[in-house]
C-alpha cells in the first residue's frame, strides 16, 4: 500500500516535471505566433477520416438519416419486415462449419483494401450460407467513432477489410448483410449492428449471436475469451480492444488478434447449436424442445438487428454531461461554497467541449476530460500556463490508474484554442446560447480559425439548437449566416472538385540523342516503358529516353511550351493549395473539333483556383453569347414539338422547329413539367394552367396526362442525362416508353452525330498533360467513321438542354467556311478571352495565345491519316502505339 503511494508520488512528480518543460516550450511557441489569431492544429494534422468522401453520420445536431428503401418507410428500420419474419420463424436448418473445421489459424489471410478486392469478397460471400463477422472501432480521435476494421471469416478464409481504405465503397456489402438467406455469426453484436448502420448503412438480417446462445444455455460466462478457451483451447488478450485500430500497416500482433475474433466463430457457433439442440426443457420433455432452444437463441439474436443507430441529441449541447459531472462532484464533496459559480463554469466548459469536439471530429474525452473540467471550474486559472497546468494535473491522476500515459498534456484542441478560455472562465453571466454562437462564429464562421469538413459543416445549420431571443448576435445574424453559407459552399466546392494530387508530374522524355523532348506525367512514361519503346534514364525525378527516332522536335516547330516543366499552381494568381482544371476552349465546341485538333489539350487545359475559375467561367459564358449573336446560332434550342401529334406515327418523336412554328423550348418544357409534377396540386389554379399551356404546346395542344408530364421530363436529354434522371426518380420512369421518345430525336433534319467523344466531355481526373508525344489517351477506344473522322466508340446523342447543339453548329460552320484555320483562329479568340478575364500571371513559359500546335504526326500516331485504316481494324479496347 505504502509503496503504491510512493510510486504514485514519484510518478506524479516526474510527470509534472516533463509537463512543465514541454508546456513552457509550447506556450513560448504560441506567444511567438501572432497574438489573437489561433491557428487550428487541424490545418497541419491529417486524420484518416478526412479522406472519407461519404459520411453518413456527421457531427451536427440533426438526427441520423437511415437508409430508405422506399418513400413510405419513414423512421422505420428498412428491413423491419424481414427481421420480424426471422423472429417468427427460426431458420437455423444448416450447419455452420460442417463440424470438422480445421481450426488452426494459418498465416494466410486476405487484406481487403481496394474496391476490386471488396467486390471479390462480396462475390465470395454471396455464395456462402453463413459467415462470421467482428468489427474494430476507433473512438478517441473521432466524435461518433468509426469502424476501422471489419473481420469476416468464411469456412475457408479470413478476410480483414480495411474500412478506412474502402470506406466510401462499403455500401456494396449491404446486400449480403441484409440477405435473410445468409446467416451472419457475431459474438456480442449489440454494438456492431449499430456501428455498421452508422458508417455504411449496412443492416444485418439473419444474425446468430454466440453471446445470446450462451445466455440461452446459461453458460457460466458469455465472453468470447471464455468460449475460445473452452471450445478451441486458445487464449486471447483483450487489451488489444483498446489499441488504436487506425494504424497502418496494422502491427502483426493486432492482425492476429483481429483474425482470432472472427476465425473461430463458425466453429463455436456449431458447438453451441449442438448444445442447444441437446438441451432438455425440464418442464415439458417433448420433441419441440430441440427447436425451442435453438429458435430462442436465434430470436434473441435477431431482436438485436431491430435496433437503430441514433445520435444523442440534447436541447442545450453538453448539458447532460455537465449534469452528471456536477452530481458526481456534489456526491464527493458535499455542498461546497461557491457552488453556483462552479456549476456555471462546468456547464460552459461542457458546452464548449461539445461543440469543439464536433467541430474537430474528436471525442469529448480527447478534447477535455471530465476531471480537467472539474479542475478548471474549481481553480478558475487565468493565464495560459495555469490553464494548461490545471488540465495536465487533473489528467495525470487518471492516467496513473489507467497505466496509460498517452495524453498527459492538454489536447491539441485546447492548445490551439487557448484564447477561448478567458471568456469561458470569466465570472460573468453569459447565456449558454451566446457562448455557443460565439464559438461557432469564431471557429467556423467567415475567417474562422478551424477548417471545414464533411463532419462539421452542417453544424452551421442550427435547426436543432434553440437560439436565444435576447442574443446580441442576432442583429447581424442574417448577414453572418449568408456569409457563412457562401464560405461553406466554396470550401466544399474546393474539396469536391479540386485535383486530389499534383497534376503535373514533370517527368522528362528525351530523344535518343539526349535532347529534351517534353515533360509529361508518370502514366505516359509507363506507357512507353511497358512497350519497350523507351528506357529509364533517371529515377528521381523520372526520365526516359526514347528508343526510336521521334518525328520532329518541339523547338524546331516553335512549340517551346512542351519543354517547360509546369508548376502545380493556379495560373491566374499562383494559389498552390488547391486547383482544378479549366478548359480554355469550352467543351461544347471542342468535342466537335476534328480529332487531330483536339490533341493540344495540355496547352488549353490549365490549372486555376476556385476564384479564378469562377471569373474565367463567367467571362466564357458571356463570350458564348457573343459568338451566338455573331454566328446567328442560338445558345439553346428554341422549340421542340412532339411530332407524333402531327404525323400520327407509332411511337413518339421530337422535332426541332423554326421559331414561330409553335412548340416550346426544351428547357422551358422541362421546368414546367417538373413544377407540375412536384407542386401541381398545391399551385394556384392560374399558375397551374399557365404551366400546362407550356407543356401542351409540346404535345400539339392536346390534353395531357400524368404520363405525358413524366415523358416531358426526358425531352431533349442525352442518354447519359436520362439515365441519371431515371436513377434519381426511381422506377416510375422506367415504365414510360422513354426509349421511344429519345431514340428518335433529331436536330433540324441534320443527323445528330452519334459519335461524340464521350471521354473528351468527361475528361479523366488524371489525364495526361501533354499531347505532343501521344495524343491518344491510353485505354481510349478509337474508331473511324466512313468519312474518315476518328472518334471514340462510346457514342452519345447531344443533349438539347445544354450548349451542345450550338457548339456543333458553330464548329460545322467554321469548318465548312474556313477549314482548320477557322478552328485555329477560333481557339485563339478563346485564349484571348481567358487572358482578359483573369490576367494570368503564372502561365507556363511558352504558353501562347497564338499557339498553333500544328505539326506532323509520327508513323505510329493514331492521328496520322495513314494510320486511320489500321486503327479502324483494331479491336475497340486495344492499345495503339501512339507516338510522336
Ligand atoms: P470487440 O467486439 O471485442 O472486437 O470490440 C470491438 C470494438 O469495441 C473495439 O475495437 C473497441 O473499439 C471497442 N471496445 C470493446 N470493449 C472495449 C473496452 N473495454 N474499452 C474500450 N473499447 C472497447
Ligand atoms: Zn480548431
Ligand atoms: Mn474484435
Amino acid at each position: 500500500m505504502e509503496s503504491q503511494v510512493n510510486l504514485k508520488i514519484a510518478f506524479t512528480i516526474s510527470c509534472l516535471a516533463v509537463v512543465s518543460i514541454l508546456l513552457a516550450n509550447i506556450l513560448r511557441k504560441q506567444r511567438n505566433r501572432k497574438q489573437n489569431i489561433s491557428s487550428c492544429y487541424l490545418k497541419s494534422e491529417a486524420k484518416p477520416q478526412h479522406n472519407f468522401k461519404r459520411v453518413l453520420a456527421n457531427n451536427s445536431y440533426a438526427p441520423f438519416k437511415h437508409l430508405k428503401l422506399d418513400e413510405s418507410s419513414s423512421d422505420l428500420h428498412p428491413y423491419e419486415s424481414e427481421i420480424k419474419a426471422m423472429l417468427e420463424e427460426s431458420r437455423l436448418e444448416f450447419e455452420f462449419s460442417c463440424g470438422n473445421m480445421d481450426m488452426r489459424m494459418n498465416d494466410e489471410y486476405i487484406w481487403v483494401d481496394n474496391e476490386s478486392k471488396l467486390k471479390g469478397l462480396v462475390e465470395v460471400l454471396s455464395k456462402e450460407r453463413v459467415f462470421a463477422v467482428d468489427t474494430e472501432q476507433h473512438s478517441l480521435r473521432s466524435f461518433l467513432g468509426f469502424t476501422a476494421l471489419i473481420q469476416i471469416s468464411t469456412r475457408d478464409e479470413d478476410y480483414l477489410v480495411d474500412t478506412i481504405a474502402v470506406h466510401d465503397n462499403m455500401g456494396i456489402l449491404d446486400p449480403v448483410f441484409a440477405n435473410p438467406n445468409i446467416c451472419k455469426v457475431f459474438h456480442g453484436a449489440d454494438n456492431d449492428v449499430i456501428w455498421l448502420q452508422r458508417d455504411f448503412h449496412i443492416y444485418v438480417v439473419n444474425l446468430f449471436d454466440t453471446a445470446k446462445a450462451c445466455d440461452v444455455l446459461s453458460k457460466p460466462q458469455r465472453s468470447l475469451a471464455y468460449l475460445l478457451e473452452t471450445f478451441c483451447g486458445v487464449t486471447t488478450n483483450k487489451i488489444y480492444q483498446r489499441e488504436d485500430w487506425r494504424q497502418r500497416p496494422l502491427p502483426i500482433d493486432m492482425v492476429e488478434y483481429a483474425r482470432m475474433d472472427a476465425h473461430y466463430l463458425l466453429y463455436i457457433a456449431d458447438r453451441l447449436v449442438s448444445e442447444l439442440k441437446n438441451q432438455k426443457n425440464e418442464n415439458s420433455a417433448g420433441l419441440d424442445d430441440k427447436l425451442h432452444f435453438v429458435s430462442e437463441a436465434s430470436r434473441r439474436s435477431n431482436a438485436l438487428c431491430l435496433q437503430l443507430f441514433t445520435k444523442d441529441l440534447e436541447a442545450i449541447p453538453g448539458q447532460s454531461a455537465a449534469a452528471s459531472i456536477i452530481s458526481r462532484y456534489l456526491n464527493d464533496h458535499g455542498n461546497a461554497t461557491n457552488n453556483s459559480q462552479f456549476q456555471d463554469l462546468v456547464r460552459r466548459l461542457c458546452s464548449w467541449r461539445d461543440l469543439m469536439a464536433r467541430m474537430h471530429d474528436e471525442s469529448l474525452k480527447y478534447v477535455l476530460s471530465d476531471n480537467a473540467i472539474v479542475s478548471l471550474a474549481e481553480k478558475v486559472p487565468s493565464t495560459p500556463t495555469d490553464i494548461c497546468t490545471s488540465i495536465s494535473q487533473a489528467d495525470i491522476d487518471v492516467e496513473f490508474h489507467n497505466c496509460n500515459s498517452s495524453s498527459l498534456f492538454p489536447s491539441s484542441v485546447v492548445l490551439s484554442h487557448l484564447d477561448d478560455f478567458p471568456y469561458l472562465l470569466k465570472n460573468e453571466t453569459i447565456n449558454l446560447d451566446d457562448i455557443f454562437q460565439l464559438i461557432l462564429k469564431k471557429h467556423l464562421g467567415p475567417n474562422g480559425s478551424c477548417p471545414f469538413s464533411l463532419y462539421n459543416y452542417s453544424l452551421l445549420s442550427k435547426t436543432n439548437i434553440k437560439l436565444s431571443k435576447s442574443s446580441a448576435l442576432k442583429e447581424n445574424g442574417f448577414k453572418f449566416s449568408k456569409q457563412v453559407a457562401r464560405n461553406v459552399s466554396r470550401e466544399l466546392f474546393v474539396q469536391k472538385f479540386s485535383c486530389k494530387s499534383p497534376v503535373y508530374h514533370n517527368c522528362r522524355i528525351y530523344a535518343n540523342d539526349g535532347r529534351l523532348l517534353c515533360y509529361c506525367d508518370r502514366r505516359k512514361l509507363e506507357w512507353y516503358l511497358q512497350r519497350d519503346l523507351a528506357k529509364l534514364v533517371d529515377e528521381d525525378p523520372l526520365a526516359i529516353m526514347l528508343l526510336f527516332e521521334p518525328k520532329g522536335r518541339p523547338e524546331d516547330e516553335g512549340n517551346d511550351f512542351y519543354i517547360q516543366s509546369k508548376k502545380n499552381i493556379c495560373v491566374g494568381c499562383g494559389e498552390g493549395n488547391h486547383y482544378l482544371r479549366y478548359r480554355i476552349i469550352p467543351s461544347c465546341y471542342r468535342i466537335h473539333f476534328p480529332e487531330h485538333l483536339k490533341s493540344h489539350r495540355s496547352h488549353d487545359i490549365v490549372l486555376v483556383c476556385v476564384d479564378c475559375h469562377e471569373k474565367a467561367h463567367s467571362s466564357a459564358e458571356k463570350y458564348k453569347k457573343k459568338v451566338a449573336l455573331e454566328f446567328g446560332i442560338p445558345l439553346f434550342v428554341h422549340k421542340v414539338v412532339n411530332s407524333k401529334e402531327e404525323h400520327n406515327v407509332s411511337g413518339s418523336s421530337t422535332s426541332i422547329m423554326n421559331l414561330g412554328d409553335g412548340g416550346v423550348s426544351p428547357l422551358e418544357l422541362r421546368t414546367a413539367a417538373m413544377a407540375l409534377i412536384r407542386h401541381g396540386p398545391r399551385m394556384p389554379p392560374h399558375r397551374r394552367d399557365e404551366l400546362k399551356q407550356v407543356v401542351k404546346k409540346y404535345y400539339g395542344g392536346r390534353d395531357i396526362s400524368e404520363e405525358d408530364l413524366e415523358k416531358a421530363l426526358l425531352v431533349g436529354m442525352s442518354p447519359h442525362e436520362k439515365r441519371r434522371l431515371q436513377k434519381k426518380r426511381g422506377i416510375s420512369l422506367n415504365n414510360t416508353s422513354s426509349k421511344n421518345i429519345v431514340s428518335e430525336m433529331d436536330i433540324k433534319g441534320n443527323n445528330v452525330d452519334p459519335a461524340i467523344n464521350k471521354n473528351e466531355a468527361y475528361e479523366p481526373e488524371n489525364g495526361c498533360n501533354l499531347d505532343f508525344m501521344s495524343p491518344s489517351e491510353p485505354n481510349r477506344p478509337v474508331h473511324v467513321s466512313s468519312d474518315g473522322a476518328v472518334f471514340a466508340t462510346c457514342s452519345s446523342k447531344l443533349s438539347l438542354l445544354g450548349h451542345g447543339p450550338h457548339g456543333k453548329q458553330v464548329v460545322d460552320y467554321l469548318l465548312k467556311n474556313h477549314g482548320e484555320n477557322g478552328i485555329q483562329e477560333f481557339c485563339q479568340r478563346w485564349r484571348q478571352v481567358f487572358v482578359e478575364s483573369i490576367n494570368p500571371r503564372f502561365l507556363p513559359a511558352g504558353w501562347d495565345v497564338a499557339h498553333s500546335g500544328r505539326r506532323e504526326f509520327g508513323e505510329f500516331s493514331v492521328y496520322n491519316p495513314a494510320n486511320r485504316a489500321f486503327v479502324a481494324a483494331e479491336d475497340q479496347g486495344k492499345q495503339h502505339p501512339a507516338v510522336v
